[in-house]
């Protein structure tokens, strides 16, 4: 079967000279973000006293094929490093989701058992563990030190970045793939040719790649202008992803929306192309179409309520600064580092940020404003006026837990619309 050209759509460090998919070079500016420090490499105490590099985050929409973008390839090796702070089984609702995913992939694409499924960006094999619950032959692709704590639970981990010489050593060693998954690093990798043409090498004839990614839509909806940053090259609604599928010798087959990150799609292709496509993307492009997601003004706004965000925002930590209110932040996904950056928050107004005691970035400090990331037993103890919630998507979860944990601050949520919740949510 004749596939374009894999290698053309795989970017260098650096600037990106054209659209991620389709190569055009005509695009819509959307926003722009400033220069940002990659957003999960929080500092030591002593990298304090060194440079930090910061690089440009703009936003910008194709206007042939419609993918949103940004336009500054950050080297993966940096971003992805060895200590990348990020463990996927941390929280018991994302070990859950990942758990569910695994059931729903073997039941709905009715998988046989003891055949080989592949995760690629695999992390701590959370969700691996799923797959092999169900009797699945698993095996793990991850690019940092996190694979050791994916081996020493048992799950078969390789160390390293996926390429094409791995496809093919996998291959050859375990035999073709029934399912690659790739959850939460579609929509991160530079390599994006080569990720595609390793996985359709890897696949058995009319095998699935499913992946999962932030959903345009839900950027789009609930002004999730922090989930823009380096680690995420693209921003997929359905009509972009169906042009890059079909140029790589795949069938979009199916396609739905999970609650993830505050909003993802969950994409299934299948090896091959002209597969039967489920009636649910004609559904789902009908409702990114009725979300404006295909028109340029769309985009105008989504920047309009961004910039109003964040002077709204920082306003109000002004104010409650002045009248001698004590706030902190709570909670440090990677997506926190471009609402701080992006709203220039930084120790002045918020002193530091309390983190759950088993999170890998307490005795950190945020990357680019430099905030120290501390064990939450702080806040407890302090009790400050307000606290600032920058896992916003989960936000009703987490001020319950707060609540559970003793803590009565009340808590600021900064996305979609500013709010102060007293209690609960
Ligand atoms: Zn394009």
């Amino acid at each position: 079967m004749k596939t374009a050209p894999f290698d053309s759509i795989n970017l260098n460090p650096g600037p990106i000279p054209h659209c991620q998919i389709c190569k055009s070079k005509k695009f819509e500016f959307i926003v722009d973000m400033g220069h940002n420090a990659p957003c999960d490499s929080p500092l030591t105490k002593e990298k304090l006293n060194e440079a930090e590099t910061v690089y440009p985050l703009r936003l910008l929409r194709c206007s042939d094929c419609g993918l949103v973008q940004i336009d500054y390839c950050v080297n993966p090796a940096l971003l992805f490093h060895p200590d990348y702070p990020y463990l996927s089984g941390i929280t018991e609702t994302l070990k859950k989701n990942l758990h569910a995913i695994a059931e729903r992939c073997v039941s709905k694409l009715g998988l046989p058992k003891n055949k080989l499924v592949v995760d690629i960006g695999s992390n701590d094999g959370t969700l691996l563990e799923g797959f092999k619950k169900i009797g699945m032959n698993v095996l793990g692709v991850e690019a940092t030190n996190i694979a050791r704590v994916a081996n020493e639970k048992g799950i078969r981990s390789i160390q390293g970045f996926f390429n094409l010489n791995m496809a093919e050593k996998i291959f050859d060693t375990e035999g073709p793939a029934c399912l690659v998954t790739a959850t939460n690093i579609f929509a991160h990798v530079n390599h994006l040719g080569t990720l595609l043409r390793g996985i359709y090498l890897l696949l058995q004839d009319d095998g699935y790649f499913v992946s999962e990614s932030h959903y345009l839509v839900d950027i789009l909806e609930t002004l999730q202008y922090d989930s823009i940053y380096h680690e995420h090259l693209r921003y997929y609604s359905l009509k972009p992803l169906i042009r890059l599928f079909d140029d790589q010798g795949f069938t979009l087959i199916d396609a739905e929306r999970i609650p993830n990150y505050g909003g993802s799609i969950r994409v299934y292709a299948q090896k091959g192309r002209g597969h039967p496509v489920s009636e649910n993307v004609r559904k789902l492009i009908a409702v990114e179409e009725k979300a404006g997601v295909y028109r340029p003004e769309t985009y105008q706004n989504f920047a309009k309520d961004v910039r109003a965000n964040r002077r709204a925002l920082r306003s109000l930590l002004v104010k409650l600064m002045d009248e001698g209110k004590s706030v902190v932040g709570v909670g440090c996904p990677g997506r926190s580092a471009t609402l701080l950056t992006y709203c220039g928050i930084s120790t002045d107004l918020l002193p530091y940020i309390a983190e759950q005691a088993n999170c890998l970035k307490v005795g950190l400090f945020t990357p680019g404003t430099h905030i120290p990331i501390l064990d939450e037993a702080k806040m407890l103890k302090e009790q400050p006026d307000y606290g600032l919630i920058l896992s916003w998507h989960y936000a009703k979860d987490i001020i319950r837990n707060l609540r559970k944990k003793g803590i009565r601050s009340k808590i600021i949520v900064p996305l979609p619309n500013i709010q102060i919740v007293e209690n609960e949510m």
